[in-house]
């Protein structure tokens, strides 16, 4: 082989295991990428960290990716903490997403307003909203992220149309008109049977 022939080959050798490289540390910074909820050791209790995502992918160039908490909920106080909660991270980091929790919790729900099954819930879509003991809604996305475990026990799912509509109904009751029957003890519409729109055609016309 010459000279040149050598250096080529070296030079697709070394080609080959840098695109390697950087294909695994790109998949190291999105297998650790987002908000993630833990179980505090500290307290028992939720807490809603982030990993040093960049740092990650960047360590997984030269050996094991370095897995550090970049934020912690329970932060500034607590930031010298030993980070004991990362030994729950797992084999997927991806169960440990707030996303994948929230997901999780709506799939198979029904909306307590129109009773719509949830199915799988994509991040481009209309955030769904819960309603508290209170009768007050708030979308998800809106609380802190180590809230919501304690939340999910305690409210009902909320579609993003009945949110719309309910809220709206709220802020605006003097453009709303209510029918009497058509909500049930929780408040939820009731759809109009079809007989009984039939029913008010056949009136309307005598
Ligand atoms: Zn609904």
């Amino acid at each position: 082989m010459t000279t040149t022939g050598y250096l080529l080959v070296v030079a697709l050798v070394l080609a080959a295991a840098i695109a390697a490289g950087l294909s695994y540390a790109t998949r190291v910074f999105f297998r650790y990428r987002g908000k993630m909820l833990f179980t505090c050791p500290e307290t028992g209790k939720p807490a809603a960290v982030k990993v040093a995502a960049s740092k990650a992918a960047r360590s997984s160039l030269t050996g094991r990716p370095d897995i550090r908490l970049t934020e912690c909920s329970r932060w500034p106080e607590r930031q010298d903490c030993g980070q004991e909660c990362l030994s729950q991270i797992g084999a997927d980091p991806q169960n440990c997403l707030v996303w994948t929790k929230v997901a999780d919790w709506y799939r198979g729900r029904a909306c307590v307003y129109c009773r719509k099954l949830f199915g799988e819930i994509h991040w481009h879509d209309h955030r769904p909203a819960l309603m508290g003991p209170d009768r007050k809604m708030v979308q998800w996305s809106e609380l802190p992220a180590e809230k919501l475990p304690q939340v999910f026990e305690t409210h009902w799912p909320v579609c993003w149309s009945c949110h719309i509509a309910e809220t709206f109904r709220r802020e605006h009751p003097e453009l709303v008109v209510d029918r009497p029957g058509r909500r049930g003890p929780m408040g939820e519409l009731i759809p109009q049977r079809v007989d009984d729109a039939r029913k008010a055609d056949s009136l309307t016309r005598v």
